[in-house]
C-alpha cells in the first residue's frame, strides 16, 4: 500500500458561520478505512475553538473517501473534541440523535460562483449588472451559463470520492448553482455535503473562483438568494398512508420557529422575504406543491397514497448540515402518531 495523503477537514468555532479547516497527515501503509484514521489535534487558538494557554482540540475521524484532487489522497472529515475526549460546543454533529439511520436527508446546497478581483458573481460585469433574472435557471450558452467547467470538474470530483450526489443544476441568479446530495442517516448525508463543499472550494482555486455561500450576497435587489433546503423522512412519513400524519408532522414544527431558524443560517431574515420562493421568515405554512409555504408537500406524496418526504425551504445556503438536521429529527422524533 502506498504512503496515503490524509487530509483532515473540521469545522472551527467561528460564529455566526463555522468555516471548513483542513490540514495533511501523511500515513504509510494505509488501508483506506476509517478505522485506520488515526486521532489528530490541531490549535485551537487559531480557529475560536480554546485559550491559548491549554490550546489543543481533538479531531475524531467520522467520514473517510478518496481525495480526487490529490495523488494518494484521502478526505478525512472529523468531529472536533475537547482535549478531555468530550464533544467541543462548536461540534453539531454530535448532537443529531437519530442511531438507528431512520432519518434520510436529501440537501439541495445552493451557491454563487464568486469574482474575488470585482466581489461580484460570475457573470456580473464589473460596474454594473447582467440582464435580469430570467435565462439563467436551468439555463445553457454564454449568455446564461457562468462556470459550467469548475460546476463539470466538481460533479466529477464528488462522484469520483463516493458522494452521492443525486444532481446538479444552474440557479435563478446569473452564477448561482446547485447540487444535491441524498443519504440514509443524517451524519452521512451532513458528512457528504461537508466534503462536497471543501472539493469546490479547493478546485475554484485553480480558476481564481471562490464560493460565495452566503444566503442573500447581493442585498434587497431582485436577485434570488441561496436556499440548502432540507428534504427529510423517517419510517413514520415513509410509511404513513395519510394526510393526517403529514399535517400532524408539519404542525409541530408550528410552535418551534424560532428554534429551528436559530440553526438554519446566519441572516436568513435577508432572505426568508416572502418573495423569491420563500416564506417569511416570522411565519409559519406548509402545503402540498407550494414553494412559497416554509415546508413542502412535495406533489408525490399525495399522489402516492400519503407516503413520502418533506421539504424545509427555510434552511440555507451558508447553514450547518448537521445542525439542521439535528433539529428536524428533534422536533420529528416528539410526534406521536
Ligand atoms: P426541488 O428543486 O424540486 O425542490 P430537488 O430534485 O432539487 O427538488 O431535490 C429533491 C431532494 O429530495 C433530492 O435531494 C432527494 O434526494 C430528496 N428526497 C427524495 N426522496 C426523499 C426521501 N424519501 N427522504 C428524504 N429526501 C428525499
Ligand atoms: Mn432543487
Ligand atoms: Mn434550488
Ligand atoms: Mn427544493
Amino acid at each position: 500500500m502506498a504512503t496515503a495523503k490524509l487530509e483532515y477537514l473540521w469545522l472551527d468555532g467561528y460564529q455566526p458561520t463555522q468555516g471548513l479547516r483542513s490540514k495533511t497527515k501523511i500515513v504509510k501503509n494505509f488501508s483506506g478505512k476509517l478505522e485506520d484514521c488515526p486521532m489528530w489535534s490541531f490549535d485551537g487558538s487559531s480557529t475560536e475553538q480554546a485559550p491559548g494557554g491549554s490550546s489543543d482540540c481533538l479531531l475524531q475521524p467520522v467520514f473517510v473517501c478518496v481525495d480526487p484532487q490529490r495523488k494518494d489522497g484521502y478526505l478525512v472529515m472529523c468531529e472536533v473534541l475537547n482535549a478531555d475526549g468530550s464533544a467541543h460546543a462548536s461540534n453539531g454533529r454530535a448532537t443529531i440523535l437519530d442511531d438507528d439511520n431512520d432519518f434520510w436527508f436529501g440537501f439541495e446546497q445552493e451557491y454563487f460562483l464568486w469574482n474575488p478581483e470585482t466581489n461580484k458573481p460570475l457573470g456580473f460585469p464589473a460596474g454594473g449588472f447582467p440582464g435580469p433574472q430570467g435565462p439563467y435557471y436551468c439555463g445553457v450558452g454564454a449568455s446564461s451559463a457562468y462556470g459550467r467547467e469548475l460546476v463539470e470538474e466538481h460533479l466529477d470530483a464528488c462522484l469520483e470520492a463516493g458522494l452521492n450526489v443525486e444532481g446538479i443544476n444552474a440557479e435563478v441568479a446569473a452564477g448561482q448553482w446547485e447540487f444535491q446530495i441524498f443519504a440514509k442517516g443524517a451524519r452521512e448525508a451532513g458528512d457528504q455535503i461537508w466534503v462536497a463543499r471543501y472539493l469546490i472550494e479547493r478546485a475554484g482555486e485553480k480558476y481564481g473562483i471562490s464560493v460565495n455561500w452566503h444566503c442573500k450576497p447581493l442585498g434587497a435587489l431582485d436577485w434570488n438568494g441561496s436556499g440548502m433546503h432540507a428534504n427529510f423522512s423517517n419510517s413514520l412519513l415513509r410509511n404513513a398512508g395519510s394526510k393526517e400524519i403529514f399535517d400532524k408532522v408539519c404542525e409541530a414544527f408550528r410552535p418551534l420557529v424560532k428554534e429551528h431558524i436559530a440553526v438554519y443560517g446566519a441572516d436568513n431574515h435577508l432572505r426568508l422575504t416572502g418573495k423569491h420562493e420563500t416564506a417569511s421568515i416570522h411565519d409559519f405554512s406548509f402545503g402540498v406543491s407550494d414553494r412559497g409555504a416554509s415546508i413542502r408537500i412535495p406533489v408525490g406524496v399525495p399522489a402516492n397514497g400519503w407516503k413520502g418526504y418533506l421539504e424545509d425551504r427555510r434552511p440555507n445556503s451558508a447553514a450547518d448540515p448537521y445542525k439542521v438536521a439535528a433539529r428536524i429529527i428533534e422536533t420529528v422524533k416528539a410526534v406521536k402518531a
